[in-house]
């Protein structure tokens, strides 16, 4: 109900861009790689994604009921999927300094996680507990988004 209003709002308040857009995004968007152990856990958010609209803003209301707040599509929670987004605290193993990185890509650390029904400390837990396993990130030098992950299993 909000967005026409929200929309032409945006569009008289838009001014013109004085920074060509390309050349900034071209200049911010390097990536670098480091491979460590995850040692810590910041903060985990869990959001939930509509099956009509795909914005991740739906409310659990009741264990078989959920409702998205964009688009009013009452839904059942367990056919809507979720996402987490953590900031994980990276020890690096080549360097001495540890790194915070952002994390949105939690099935690539354990595809085996319940993302729909984990809650936080199911999700820290889980992921301090592999703090031996050696993962490979590559994130954004500007974001420090995680885009890739990579999992070295140890053999033992
Ligand atoms: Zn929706």
């Amino acid at each position: 109900m909000n967005t026409p209003k929200n929309e032409h709002y945006s569009a008289l308040d838009a001014t013109p861009f004085t920074v060509p857009v390309v050349e900034y995004e071209e200049e911010v968007d390097t990536t670098s790689t480091i491979r460590g152990s995850i040692i810590g856990v910041q903060q985990a958010s869990k959001y939930i994604g509509c099956n009509g609209c795909q914005k991740r803003n739906v409310q659990i209301i009741a264990p078989n009921k959920a409702i998205c707040q964009s688009c009013k599509l009452q839904q059942l929670p367990s056919t809507c999927t979720t996402f987490w987004t953590l900031r994980i605290l990276v020890k690096p193993e080549t360097a001495s300094k540890s790194i915070y990185l952002r994390l949105a890509l939690l099935h690539l650390i354990n595809p085996a996680f319940r993302l729909q029904t984990a809650t936080e400390d199911d999700i820290v837990a889980i992921i301090l507990e592999n703090f031996q396993t050696s993962v490979e990130f590559t994130f954004g030098s500007f974001t420090y988004q995680v885009s890739e992950l990579h999992r070295f299993n140890s053999t033992s």
